[in-house]
Parts: structure tokens; C-alpha cells; sequence
């Protein structure tokens, strides 16, 4: 999927971004939404480019026409998924993959019950504080309290269907855990209804 209007991105994390990367949408039919957000960040590899940067009026004006199909505020930052591209994709029969954080995933839930919901984490909570300074791109304040934002997460993890560990190295093991998720929730008895039904005709 190219994203209208912007760059392709240069990726420079070995977080969730690289994963992203790797789920490749073309090969696998699955679409990664990226969200707005309304902070630029900078990196020690350069620009680096998630979202689709907005202003915070910008997001209020999109919270009020409802363009947001959940959102959150996380680490005094605004992210939001934007409505019309998920549901236009759904509704051609696609999968869509956010890529969001809890309080954004409770909204899923209670919008799409069907949904599944996969915890990404890296080994341990050691190794999440060195990706995030070693990445560069917050200040050590900001760090600080994404750490503490993750403590409260945890326990989230299991209200989740499934919990993928992403290993220093192993990103496309994670992609490919991430597809087999996919691939296992479509072989539900549940999704596969029409294959029941014909033994009533
Ligand atoms: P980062 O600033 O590190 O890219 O993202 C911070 C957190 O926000 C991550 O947990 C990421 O998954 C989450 N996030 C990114 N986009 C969205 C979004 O559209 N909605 C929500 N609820 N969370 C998001």
C-alpha cells in the first residue's frame, strides 16, 4: 500500500516499525494503517516518518467530525486511527492491522468483538528500556515516563488474544507470528460458517 502523499518511509527502529516493514501488505493481502499524530520526531538516523503529522487543532477538528475510529492520548502526544480508510477496507474484504496502543485497542474491542488482539513486547522490560534509549529520539524525561506508561500496559496483555515477543534480530519471526495469528483466527469454526451450512442443503 503507498501512502498517499508521502515518502516512502525510512525505517530506523528495531521496534514495530521494522515489523511493519516486513508484513509486506502486497504479499499478504493485510493492510498496516498508519495513524496521525501531531509531533514530529527526529532521530539520530534523521527524519523518520510514521505518521501522518496533523496539528493539535487539526486532531480536535477530526475528534469532532468523528473521523477517528478510536484514539488516544499517550505520553501527552495525540494518535488517532483515521475512520473512513479502515472501514473502506474492510468493506473490500481486506484485513486491517492497526498498529496502537491499549486504551486504543479497548476501543477496538468494544467497536470490532471479532477483532484479535496481539500484545507485541520485546523479551523483557530491561530490554524495552534499552530500545528506547537507544533509539534516540525522546529525551530521558519522556523515556521515563513511556517506561511507566508500560508498567500500567502489561497487565493488559492479558485481556489479549495472542503475545508475540519481538526478539533483538528476529523481526521477521515476529512478522510471520503476527500472519500465523491471522491465518489461525480464519480457520475458526465461527469464520467458516458456509462450510457448515452445506451440510443442511
Ligand atoms: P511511538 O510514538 O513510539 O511511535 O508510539 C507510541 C505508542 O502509540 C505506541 O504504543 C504505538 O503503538 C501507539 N500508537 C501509534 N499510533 C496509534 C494510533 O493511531 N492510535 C493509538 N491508540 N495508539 C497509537
Amino acid at each position: 500500500y503507498k501512502h498517499p502523499g508521502l515518502p516512502p518511509a525510512p525505517i530506523a527502529t528495531p521496534g514495530i516499525a521494522s515489523i511493519k516493514a516486513a508484513l509486506n501488505p502486497d504479499k499478504t493481502g493485510a493492510y498496516t494503517w498508519w495513524s496521525y499524530m501531531f509531533k514530529a520526531r527526529q532521530n539520530n538516523a534523521g527524519w523518520r516518518i510514521d505518521y501522518f503529522f496533523i496539528s493539535k487543532e487539526q486532531f480536535l477538528q477530526q475528534i469532532e467530525q468523528n473521523g477517528f475510529l478510536e484514539y488516544a492520548v499517550y505520553n501527552n502526544n495525540f494518535y488517532g486511527t483515521p475512520r473512513k480508510f479502515v472501514e473502506e477496507k474492510l468493506a473490500s474484504g481486506k484485513n486491517v492491522i492497526l498498529e496502537i496502543e491499549v486504551q486504543g485497542a479497548l476501543q477496538i474491542k468494544k467497536l470490532f468483538p471479532g477483532a484479535i488482539f496481539i500484545f507485541i513486547t520485546p523479551e523483557s522490560y530491561g530490554e524495552l528500556c534499552s530500545r528506547l534509549r537507544s533509539r534516540g529520539t525522546e529525551t530521558e524525561d519522556i523515556i521515563e515516563n513511556r517506561l511507566a506508561i508500560a508498567k500500567k500496559e502489561a497487565p493488559n496483555a492479558l485481556l489479549y488474544d495472542y503475545i508475540i515477543v519481538n526478539r533483538d534480530g528476529c523481526v521477521k519471526q515476529a512478522a510471520e507470528e503476527i500472519l500465523a495469528c491471522v491465518k489461525a483466527e480464519g480457520l475458526r469454526p465461527v469464520a467458516n460458517r458456509e462450510v457448515i451450512a452445506t451440510y443442511f442443503e
